[in-house]
C-alpha cells in the first residue's frame, strides 16, 4: 500500500516537474490574444425590448435571483397597474441560460461578449432601460489576435489564430 502510494506521488510529482519545464503555455496572452468561442457560448445577454410580452418567466424561473422584473417607468402610468420588464443584475448571473431557454418570445439571447470591466458593483445592474440599450463592447488598446483553442493529444490545449 505504502508502495503504491509512494509510486501515484512519484508519478504526480513527475507530471508536475513535466509541465513546468516543458515551457507549453496554456494561458492566453489576453488582451493581445482573445479566444473565439464556439457558437452557442453563454456570454452577456442581449434583450430585445420590442417582442418581450413581458411574461416574468425569465425572472421567475432564474436560479440565481439575477434576472428580475423592474417597473418600466417610461410605460408606467400614474394610477394604474405598473408595466413591469426585466432587467438583469450580473453580480448575481451564472449563465445557466435558464432565462433565455424559457423565453417564450426569443426576447433574450446569449452573445459571446463576457469580458467586459466594471469599476463598481451598480454598473453591473441591468434595470430594463439600460438592458435595452444591448451590452457594452470591450475596449482594447490595440486589437487583439483572435484564437481557437486547439485539443493536442500531448500539450493538452494550444492555441491556433483564426484566419
Ligand atoms: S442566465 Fe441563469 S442566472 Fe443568469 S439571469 Fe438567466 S436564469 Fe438567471
Ligand atoms: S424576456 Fe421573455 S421571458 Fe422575460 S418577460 Fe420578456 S418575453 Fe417573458
Amino acid at each position: 500500500m505504502a508502495v503504491e502510494r509512494t509510486i501515484r506521488h512519484i508519478k504526480a510529482l513527475a507530471t508536475g516537474a513535466k509541465y513546468m519545464l516543458g515551457g507549453h503555455r496554456l494561458t492566453l496572452m489576453y488582451p493581445d490574444d482573445i479566444q473565439e468561442f464556439p457558437d452557442g457560448y453563454r456570454g452577456m445577454i442581449e434583450y430585445d425590448w420590442d417582442t418581450c410580452i413581458k411574461c416574468g418567466l425569465c425572472a421567475m424561473v432564474c436560479p440565481a435571483d439575477a434576472m428580475k422584473m423592474y417597473v418600466s417607468k417610461e410605460e408606467s402610468e400614474e394610477g394604474k397597474r405598473p408595466v413591469r420588464r426585466p432587467g438583469i443584475n450580473y453580480t448575481r448571473c451564472i449563465f445557466c441560460g435558464f432565462c433565455v431557454d424559457i423565453c417564450p418570445t426569443n426576447s433574450l439571447k446569449f452573445t459571446k461578449v463576457h469580458d467586459v470591466a466594471f469599476y463598481t458593483f451598480e454598473e453591473q445592474i441591468y434595470p430594463p432601460e439600460r438592458f435595452r440599450e444591448g451590452i457594452p463592447k470591450p475596449q482594447y488598446d490595440k486589437e487583439p489576435r483572435k484564437v481557437r483553442a486547439v485539443l493536442d493529444e500531448k500539450r493538452g490545449i494550444r492555441y491556433e489564430p483564426v484566419e
